[in-house]
């Protein structure tokens, strides 16, 4: 048992399913396995509505997903549509799409929190606000700190970045040298005219910066991986004053949180214990997009327990099983990454986006799910590679 603290357990409950985490990983695990009637323990350390800092961007892909999942459709004020692009690098605008694939705009508070309902509503047993004190990822089982004990037949880790349930699995929940940090901060919509979206490719070293409308403000931030921006904050001042000349930057207070940045978890757990969403390290390399990736993983691990109480085989092989499809598109966008971000290339790229729109357009179909990294990669990626002479290719991701 890897224990924060001992304490005496009181009473114990007893679950087909714990979920430790309610974001959108462990609320798509959590309505998946209780419409399919099985008893389920979701527990999260904050109340709900809760913060997360995130630029909210809701892809095509993740559009899909939440109504595939939670029934929930794009149609509502906890969006808004974006269908203005605009690609740039320090600044310059070298691609914009006047139409593109929407892109939906939210505020984590309210969208996690009608996730969470939805699975509340679907039969499952909340516990929140309550404080983890121990693990046990053999029995399995959580310490709760006023006494109780939740056991399990499965255990889902979806508690994000900084994983307990991984920490208790591997001793830490990822690695230094892959993570990636972000830093943002909500501004007044007046600093901006309309609906635009704004990836900045420039922004920071293997990452980027990002304007996301809003209803109601704007998000700007800038993330990358986080051993190759030692001094990201000042990047963000410098991405900052481009969009906000009269701001002092100094002044600006932003937050920042890590995001496991394309570094996911080749076994994303052990025996009854699975880790989906952040905690198994399911982020975009290239855009950063986690939480279609969080859903999809959450939907595939509460698929795996109902197949594995029913059949009673593996929960892990069965979860393996499903979430192959996302390790190909993480391992395939982790070779171009290393392609596009790599130094010879970092700036030849922005002008081959300039010369050629159909790579900005790329991107956008990329966003919304229209086509995956696979496509990607050979239509226009191997352009770049052939043009350098192939050398880059050679280099380990
Ligand atoms: C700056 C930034 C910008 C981003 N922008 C985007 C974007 O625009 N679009 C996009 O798709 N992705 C974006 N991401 C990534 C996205 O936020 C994550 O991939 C997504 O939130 C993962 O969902 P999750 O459910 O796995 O984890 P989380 O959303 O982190 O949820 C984890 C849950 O676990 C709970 N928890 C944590 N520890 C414990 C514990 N010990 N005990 C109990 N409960 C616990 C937390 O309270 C939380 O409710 C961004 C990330 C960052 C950092």
């Amino acid at each position: 048992m890897t224990g924060f603290q001992t304490r005496r357990i009181l009473v114990t409950l007893q679950f087909d399913l714990l979920i430790l985490g309610s974001g959108p990983a462990g609320s798509a695990a959590a309505i998946t396995a209780a419409r399919a009637g099985l008893s389920v323990a979701l527990v999260d350390k904050s109340a709900f509505p809760r913060d997360k800092l995130c630029g909210g961007g809701i892809t095509g892909r993740s559009a899909r997903y939440m109504t595939e999942i939670f029934g929930l459709q794009a149609e509502r004020d906890l969006f808004l549509p974006s269908t203005r692009f605009r690609l740039t690098f320090e600044g310059r605008c070298i691609g914009e799409e006047p139409k593109a694939p929407v892109l939906q705009m939210t505020m984590r508070r309210e969208f996690d929190a009608e996730l969470h309902a939805r699975a509340v509503a679907a039969g499952a047993q909340v516990f929140a606000p309550v404080r983890v004190t121990a693990i046990d990822p053999d029995a399995p089982s959580v310490t709760l700190a006023d006494g109780r004990c939740l056991s399990g037949r499965v255990l889902i880790g979806a508690d994000g970045a900084n994983s307990a349930v991984a920490r208790a699995l591997y001793g830490r929940a990822f690695d230094p040298a892959e993570i990636g940090f972000g830093l943002e901060v909500e501004l007044d919509r007046d600093l901006t005219d309309d609906n635009t979206t704004e990836i900045d490719l420039g922004a920071a070293q293997w990452g980027y910066g990002w304007v996301f409308p809003k209803n109601g403000s704007i998000t700007l931030g800038v993330g990358g991986v986080h051993a190759k921006n030692p001094d990201m904050k000042a990047h963000f001042r410098k991405y900052l004053a481009l969009h906000a000349a009269k701001l002092d930057p100094e002044r600006v207070k932003c937050k920042g949180a890590y995001l496991p940045f394309g570094a996911y978890r080749k076994q994303p757990g052990r025996g009854s214990v699975l880790l989906v969403g952040d905690a198994a390290g399911l982020v975009d390399p290239i855009t950063g997009e986690g939480i279609a990736w969080a859903m999809k993983s959450g939907q595939f691990a509460g698929e795996a327990a109902i197949d594995a109480l029913h059949t009673g085989k593996p929960v892990m092989a069965a979860y393996m099983r499903r979430v192959r499809y996302i390790h190909t598109e993480m391992a395939a966008a982790r070779r171009i990454r290393a392609l596009i971000y790599s130094t010879p290339v970092r700036h030849y790229f922005p002008r081959a986006v300039e010369r050629n729109p159909s790579m900005t357009r790329s991107y956008l179909k990329l966003l919304a799910g229209e086509i995956d990294y696979a496509d990607l990669g050979h239509r226009v990626l191997w352009r770049i590679a052939r043009r350098l002479g192939g050398s880059v290719l050679r280099r380990p991701a």
